[in-house]
Formats: structure tokens, C-alpha cells, sequence
């Protein structure tokens, strides 16, 4: 394969020559592909990164355009998985690398498979939990994760390096309690903010599949775009004088599922998302049938929806599921077990 198409990448001294070969050689996993993963996804791609996973565990839909730059409308009209649209796009811009699509709940069950074989983990999830859950796999198996996240105008962004870097439960050790925090939900999201993070992201990346660990800003970066405002806070000995659970007792929490919540309001939306705590297989076709006669079933190559008095189950073969028309977490619940099955 030759290396024109990276030239004028090669020719950005930092990176040169050997660099771009690193990064050709380089996987990386991306936790959650709807806004600051797509960005991730595509830099990535054009840079040539050899190999990517994609995991995400939702599907397209047109209140997601507006910043989330992988996806078309003729994706949501599909309701593509956006791993599954992700996949697509990434092959139309770069034929040259491996891509892999995880249309799935990223959980303990399988988040150690997932970034088992990667050199670098990108947070582009929107959701405490799930990071917590990244920190704790990554920690665990010395891996890389750079997180990442954009509100409204606002966004952060920090490198984790497992025993080298403070962890992201060295900086905030407790998950808030739900609605402590502004989300996209309560206060909206801005695409500009979105590239910014995500930019960041990107740019620790290369450092660190090049192997320039010495270049890492080593600070939580806060920007907000609106304001034009930057701040770095250094993270200086954030790690030696931190007793947290996870890097320096090795608890892992969350990956051991002892804190986790099977169901949880969407950002963005009115809808419950319920997970599964065990690995499950859903025939799709099968249940299909057997629902048909319940309500008004659609049935696509990647997930089954089911209409029924007002809400919308949206189910992935992998056993979780989106609950439309409500964010009563205990309604939804009861609406997965009553139609899908406990
Ligand atoms: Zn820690």
C-alpha cells in the first residue's frame, strides 16, 4: 500500500514517515459513535489508522443530524445502527483500513473483548456510567483512554494513561446523581464544540499511537466555544496524592457490575434505555413473528421495532433496547419484560 495519500500528513514533522507507518499499524476502539466518536472515526480514518472498532448502541435518527457528521438522512429513514452507518462511511473514505462494527451495549459483559486487542480506547459515549465502566477495563488491562465530552457550548477532555496519568475516577470519584448535571437533554448541544473535544481527542491519539507519550497535554482541557474561553488545569501529582478505588486499590466497580444500572433515561430524548446483565442472542426473525400479532412490527437486517399504544421498543439482537414515549425507567421496564421478555 503506498503512503501518497498520507504525504502531506508525512511531510507534518512530528508524525513523518515512521509515524504514519505506526499509525497504519495502530488499533484503536471508539465507545460510542454518535458525535464526538464520528469526528474521532473520520480523523482517524483520513489519518490512516490501521484498524478501528466502532461501538455503538443506538440507531440514526434525524434529531441526531445536526451533529453527528457520520450520518444522512437516508440513514435515519433506515434507522441504522450508527456502528453499522459508521462502518459504511469509513469504507467509502479510507478502503485501506479495517473497520469492525459492534452495533451493541458496550458493558461488563464484553467491554474487556472489546478493547482486549487495541492499543488506545476513544470515549465518544454520553453517559458517566459507561466511562466509568471504560476507566475501569482500561486501568485493569493498562490501556490507554482519552475522554471525552461536549454540553451546549462546553466541553473537556482528559488523557488516561493507567498508572501513569490520574484515572478518570482520580478526578471525579463518585458517578453524580442523575440530573446533577446539565446534558444534552436539559441544555442542548452545538456541533462547533463537538469538533473542538473531539479534535483534542484526535490529536492525543496520534501522539500516543506514534508513540509520543512525552507530547500529551497532561491537563483537563475546558473550552467553551461560545465564549471563546480555554482553561488547562494541570493534573501535576493528582496521582500520587489520590486514593482512589480503582487505580490505586484496584477495585473495579463497575466492570465487576456491583454498581450498575440496568436502565437509564437517553440523552436527548424522551426514551428509556434498558441493557442486558447477561450475554444474550435474540433470534430477531422469530420474535418478529411472535409479535405481530401484538402490534406493528418492523423488521430491518440489524434490529426489530415494535409500535404498541404509544411507545416504541426498539430491540438489538444483542438483548438491549431503546423504549420510546417515556422516561419512566420502571414503565419501560415493565413494557421489556411484558412484550421482549425478562
Ligand atoms: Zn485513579
Amino acid at each position: 500500500m503506498g503512503l501518497e495519500k498520507y504525504s502531506r500528513q508525512i511531510l507534518f514533522e512530528p508524525i513523518g514517515q515512521r509515524g504514519q507507518e505506526r499509525l497504519l499499524q495502530s488499533r484503536v476502539a471508539i465507545i460510542g459513535c454518535g458525535a464526538l466518536g464520528a469526528v474521532q472515526a473520520e480523523a482517524l480514518a483520513r489519518a490512516g489508522v490501521g484498524f478501528l472498532r466502532l461501538a455503538d448502541r443506538d440507531f440514526v435518527e434525524e434529531s441526531n443530524l445536526q451533529r453527528q457528521i457520520m450520518f444522512e438522512e437516508r440513514d435515519a429513514r433506515e434507522r441504522l445502527p450508527k456502528a453499522i452507518a459508521c462502518q459504511r462511511r469509513i469504507r467509502r473514505i479510507n478502503s485501506d483500513i479495517g473497520v469492525e462494527a459492534l452495533a451493541a451495549d458496550v458493558n461488563p459483559t464484553n467491554i474487556e473483548e472489546i478493547i482486549g486487542d487495541v492499543d488506545l480506547v476513544l470515549d465518544g459515549t454520553d453517559n458517566f456510567e459507561t466511562r466509568y465502566l471504560i476507566n475501569d477495563a482500561c486501568v485493569k488491562h493498562g490501556k490507554p483512554w482519552i475522554y471525552g465530552a461536549a454540553v451546549g457550548s462546553y466541553g473537556l477532555s482528559m488523557t488516561i494513561i493507567p498508572h501513569e496519568t490520574p484515572c478518570f475516577r482520580c478526578v471525579l470519584e463518585q458517578l453524580p446523581p442523575p440530573g446533577s448535571s446539565p446534558t444534552c437533554d436539559t441544555v442542548g448541544v452545538i456541533l462547533p464544540i463537538v469538533f473542538m473535544i473531539a479534535s483534542i481527542q484526535v490529536v492525543e491519539a496520534l501522539k500516543l499511537l506514534t508513540g509520543q507519550r512525552d507530547q500529551l497535554h497532561r491537563s483537563i482541557i475546558q473550552i467553551d466555544v461560545w465564549n471563546a474561553t480555554y482553561h488547562r488545569i494541570k493534573l501535576g501529582a493528582l496521582l500520587e496524592k489520590s486514593d482512589c478505588p480503582t487505580c490505586r486499590h484496584g477495585r473495579y466497580e463497575f466492570l465487576d457490575a456491583r454498581i450498575r444500572h440496568l436502565a437509564s433515561g437517553l440523552c436527548g430524548r424522551n426514551a428509556v434505555y434498558i441493557s442486558q446483565s447477561k450475554r444474550v442472542k435474540i433470534d430477531l426473525p422469530s420474535l418478529a413473528e411472535r409479535l405481530r400479532s401484538v402490534g406493528a412490527v418492523k423488521l430491518t437486517e440489524h434490529l426489530l421495532s415494535l409500535h404498541i399504544n404509544g411507545y416504541e421498543i426498539t430491540l438489538f439482537a444483542d438483548g438491549h433496547c431503546i423504549v420510546k414515549g417515556t422516561t419512566d425507567v420502571d414503565l419501560a421496564r415493565k413494557l421489556y419484560a411484558q412484550y421482549i421478555g425478562a
